[in-house]
């Protein structure tokens, strides 16, 4: 499949024609060609290459650069691509050494003497066979596993008394994340529980009501939060000797972003309750994604608006629950979440944070440990900045990927119902993952074997 980047490419082009060199700097195709004397490339080099020419100075997006002859400096500013200096060198149409020096130094542009690399084509390698073995395993995969997931959960004790003994909890949590996860009608959906009933893995007949009872139910939120910190070590929870594989699945890097998911229709209940006139609430999904393996290892609901729903303030409780069972190396996001509370709290953990900062950001630590380096990196090594930073979009991936499996309108009335429905498809996408990521181990034959 072919991914849309939707960052917007404001990378440098070099390109060679006949003998002369030449550099498109601003983000539009037709951007003009600025030409580069090798003359002035190679002193660019030089001063590259010179320890402390070019450094970051007052925000993302301004520098210093010495003077080649090393007597003072000159100020230059890269302002999405718009790059001016204050040398007396510096044209609109010619690049000065000094700006050159900093694409060099950013690795934007190769040093004069460098062969280019070729990139690597982006999926190739990719296990395309698995990923179809996986595919075609899921509607018959999945809802076993869902099982086994919920079967893991603390259950109510047994009720005795008069009256037919209430449907298992095991097999109302399933019903209703199959409701969630299939996008049927609770009658259609009536029929993947009748045939679930008569291959045996639920135990009686589950109606309707008691889907949307469980959805309704309060109780049942804790339930699937458990359940979605269980599916995080996917191997490990059902199958304990499956510890190290995770962590290699897994891998060290993160990313975390938000998105919203609508309420399907505007009913009658909604009409009855707020008026025509109210809008409708809208859940906000707060995740954070290992980008090594897609799966979600942390995620809030909130609410779209009021206290406690901004990006930067779930960035702590998602960090913390990751971090408690995978040892984290590098988190990425984007400029929400660009402040020096949250550099310093990744920083604690050992691990490097990549937040894209924004056009006000200022260098100074002011106290927060950690903030300066992030904005020397991304000032200074940008090439090696983007490259971590691209990971970013994985977390869109998944928000994607969740919507368009599970789909993105919510169909349950309530706050309540709707924050589970909504739980049931995190459930079910990290299944999802699991049961794909078996199948790229090869390991699906006896992994799934062990567990039905
Ligand atoms: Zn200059």
């Amino acid at each position: 499949m072919p991914r849309k980047s939707r960052a917007k490419d404001v990378r440098p082009r070099l390109e060679r024609a006949a003998g002369s060199l030449h550099l498109r700097l601003g983000t539009e195709p037709d951007a003009p060609a600025l030409t580069i004397e090798p003359g002035r490339y190679k002193r660019a080099a030089d001063l590259a290459q010179r320890n402390g020419s070019v450094m970051s100075f007052r925000d993302a997006w301004t520098y210093k650069v010495r003077s080649q002859r090393g007597a003072g400096s000159y100020i230059v500013e890269d302002k999405a691509g718009l790059w001016t200096c204050d040398c007396p060198d510096w044209a609109a149409l010619r690049p000065c050494v000094h700006i050159l020096a900093i694409l060099l130094q950013r690795g934007e542009l190769p040093y004069p003497d460098a062969e280019e690399e070729p990139k690597p084509l982006e999926g190739a390698g990719f296990d395309w066979a698995a990923y179809r073995k996986a595919e075609l395993a899921m509607p018959q995969v999945l809802p076993r596993l869902a099982f086994r997931l919920f079967e893991m959960l603390p259950q109510p004790p047994p009720r005795y008394g008069p009256g037919r003994p209430p449907v298992p909890q095991t097999d109302a949590l399933l019903s209703a994340l199959l409701w969630a996860a299939n996008q049927k009608n609770m009658r259609r959906e009536q029929d993947t529980r009748d045939r679930l009933l008569a291959e045996g893995l639920l135990s009686r007949h589950v109606a309707c009501n008691v889907v949307s009872r469980t959805l309704t139910d309060e109780a049942t939120m804790p339930l699937l939060e458990m359940a979605l910190k269980l599916t995080r070590e996917p191997f490990a929870a059902i199958d304990p000797d499956a510890s190290p594989v995770t962590l290699a699945v897994v891998g060290d890097t993160f990313a975390i972003d938000s998105t919203g998911f609508t309420p399907s229709r505007r009913g009658h209940y909604n009409h009855e309750k707020h008026g025509p006139e109210a809008p409708i609430p809208w859940l906000k999904c707060h995740l954070m994604i290992s980008t090594k393996a897609r799966l979600i290892t942390a995620a809030r609901i909130t609410a779209n608006t009021g206290r406690g729903t901004g990006d930067s303030s779930q960035f702590r409780p998602l960090l913390e629950e990751t971090a408690v069972k995978f040892p984290v190396g590098v988190v990425v996001g984007d400029g929400a979440y660009a402040s020096r509370t949250n550099v310093a709290l990744v920083r604690d953990l050992g691990a490097q944070p990549l937040f894209r900062p924004r056009d006000t950001s200022i260098t100074k630590q002011h106290g927060a440990g950690g903030w300066a380096d992030m904005i020397a990196f991304f000032t200074i090594h940008r090439a090696q900045f983007d490259a971590l930073y691209h990971r970013r979009s994985l977390v869109e991936s998944v928000n994607s990927a969740v919507k368009r499996r599970f789909g993105e309108t919510l169909r349950s009335r309530t706050v309540t119902s709707r924050t589970n429905e909504l739980l049931c498809k995190l459930v079910s996408y990290n299944l999802t993952v699991l049961v794909q990521h078996v199948h790229y181990l090869h390991a699906e034959e006896e992994w799934l074997d062990r567990i039905f």
